[in-house]
């Protein structure tokens, strides 16, 4: 029988991120010594307090549907958390929850996006915002950045960028890949720019904001008045709070895009798992300070596997503000054999660390920059060592 499955999904692209991390699985229980470096996932423990929290829920019988859009009382914790970290304020009308931040970048792009919509990409860009935008017809549209800009992109580059078919503009900052963080004054660059095409709605991706070392202060588009009816706050709790796998994300918006939201989610998945949302409320509620061990810890890492690459030649790197990620330029292996192995681009570069080193990184295509690759630090000191000793031995 022929390929009956629609044209969406044979033209969808898989996770490059998480088709890494299986390969590495694979490997590992194929017996290779694979140390992984694919995935952004924090490798710390879930906070205690927050897991007491969880099975508090389960102890008082937190097992029905939940609303839609979230508890009450988690929705009310996202409004304070927004007032507090932000200066931003949303009602219970604005906010949504669902099953992780992609699912909520997901069901923005399903409401806002017509067929031929175009959606503003910052390259490097986070590898989902692509296919999420293609698999909601939209069309995205690639704003190369380079190492000499910080991976940042010019008010002009902007202004050059938007045709009368824009309709949305899709960033993270702290930004994964590159680790980049736009300052208030950078952001209100961009916004001038946005307020002569007042159809353009902004997706704020601020999941890493809390990961953060001190250079650049978090600051929110939406917080500038003129733009805070236009733009899509999302954030979540996978990265900060170690919970990748409890699977929650929200967005403050517009009530219009937030109903619209609701309205798709409760045709899909209902509202996203009780448990995890009970343990979230205090997640948010308690002070961020009782997660900066965490981002010490990385701070620390961060400083360790900059000067590691320091040490090779040929790997040409930022210094990343935030996320736990290095996005180090390695065009310059390009058009090279490295142990009787051509290398044309960053694809073959990270299948060579993975086969050569036993290192998994993932490929600067899959962010929209065909010159980097991106290599995680949310790992133990000892792999990011190790792992760098090996790409060192391996180049
Ligand atoms: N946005 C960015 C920039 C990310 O790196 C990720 C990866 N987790 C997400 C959104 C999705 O987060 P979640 O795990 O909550 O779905
Ligand atoms: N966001 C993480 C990453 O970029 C997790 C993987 C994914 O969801 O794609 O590695």
């Amino acid at each position: 029988m022929s390929n009956q499955l629609s044209d969406r999904i044979n033209r969808l692209v898989p996770s490059a991120t998480l088709e890494m991390a299986a390969k590495a699985r694979e490997l590992r229980a194929a017996g290779k010594d694979v140390i992984g470096l694919s995935l952004g996932e924090p490798d710390f423990n879930t906070p205690e307090y927050i897991k007491e929290a969880a099975k508090q829920a389960i102890e008082d019988n937190y097992n029905s549907y939940t609303p839609v859009d979230g508890y009450i009382e988690l929705k009310d914790a996202i409004i304070t958390k927004y007032k507090r970290d932000n200066g931003l304020t949303y009602d219970r009308s604005q906010i949504v929850v669902s099953t992780g931040a992609k699912q909520s970048l997901y069901n923005v792009a399903q409401v806002c996006l017509n067929q031929g919509d175009e959606v503003i990409l910052l390259c490097p860009y986070w590898v989902s915002y692509s296919d999420i935008v293609k698999l909601s017809g939209g069309v995205p549209v690639e704003v190369p950045t380079s190492l000499e800009t910080d991976f940042k992109m010019t008010p002009d580059q902007l202004e050059a960028a938007i045709t009368p078919k824009t309709k949305m503009l899709w960033y993270s900052s702290p930004c994964n890949p590159s680790g980049s963080i736009y300052s208030t004054k950078e952001l209100r660059a961009i916004a001038d720019v946005l307020q002569k095409h007042p159809q353009i709605l902004v997706v704020s991706d601020e999941i890493y904001e809390h990961i953060n070392y001190g250079v650049t202060e978090h600051a929110s588009m939406a917080a500038f008045e003129d733009m805070y009816d236009r733009t899509i706050t999302v954030n979540g709790v996978a990265k900060a709070f170690a919970m990748t796998g409890w699977r929650i994300g929200y967005i403050g918006a517009p009530s219009y895009i937030a109903r619209a939201c609701n309205k798709l989610q409760g045709q899909v998945t209902s509202g996203a798992n009780c448990i995890a949302q009970r343990a979230v409320i205090t997640a948010l509620l308690e002070s961020p300070n009782r997660i900066h061990h965490m981002v010490d810890e990385f701070k620390n890492r961060r400083k360790l596997i900059l000067g590691l690459l320091n040490e090779i030649d040929g790997f040409e790197c930022n210094e990343p503000e935030g996320a736990f990620y290095v996005f180090p330029d390695i065009s310059s292996f390009f058009g090279k054999e490295l142990n009787g192995v051509k290398i044309n681009n960053a694809s073959d570069f990270a299948m060579y660390l993975l086969e050569n080193a036993n290192v998994a990184t993932v490929t600067g295509d899959a962010f929209g920059n065909p010159n980097g690759i991106r290599i995680s630090y949310a790992a133990s000191e000892e792999q990011i060592k190790e792992a760098l000793s090996r790409i060192k031995q391996a180049v």
